[in-house]
């Protein structure tokens, strides 16, 4: 695990306590993004094995209110985090395995689509969620014969 980031330094600019959980989560995500808070636990705890599911998710919830961590809704599943947070990136989802990946947005802003005008409201985020299958699972899927 080389985290060349200094977490310890993001963690003081925004006024948070800089505390073994919230590095720990910090690099975990950096490591693997777009992973859910069961998964991130089970990576935490190989490090810091007393950490509970519910003291990651506070974790999670803490950094993220802070932009230091960026949730991810993803459709049908829990959700994912990722440090990738100063962008207005937008993510694919393979609908077969569940894989995740970013797609840098075309306008690089937010928000990136138009909202009507007779909508009445302001709009500061535009999720856009690309659905499909992966190459992986597309290959798979031509081996196997169709189910009857
Ligand atoms: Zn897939
Ligand atoms: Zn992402
Ligand atoms: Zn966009």
């Amino acid at each position: 695990m080389t985290t060349t980031f200094d977490w310890s330094q993001a963690l003081r600019e925004r006024g948070l306590r800089v505390t073994r959980q919230r590095l720990a989560v910090l690099e975990a995500v950096a490591e693997n993004p777009h992973q859910s808070a069961e998964t991130i636990h089970a990576q935490v705890a190989r490090a810091l094995p007393v950490i509970t599911v519910q003291s990651v998710y506070t974790v999670l919830h803490d950094l993220a209110s802070h932009r230091l961590l960026r949730r991810f809704d993803a459709p049908g599943s829990a959700a994912r985090y990722e440090t990738r947070t100063e962008d207005n990136h937008h993510h694919a989802v393979c609908t077969e395995c569940g894989r995740i990946e970013d797609v840098d947005c075309v306008h690089g802003q937010a928000p990136c689509l138009e909202p009507p005008t007779s909508l009445g409201m302001h709009i500061s985020v535009a999720d856009v969620v690309f659905r499909g299958v992966c190459e992986e699972c597309a290959a798979a899927m031509a081996k196997e014969p169709s189910a009857p």
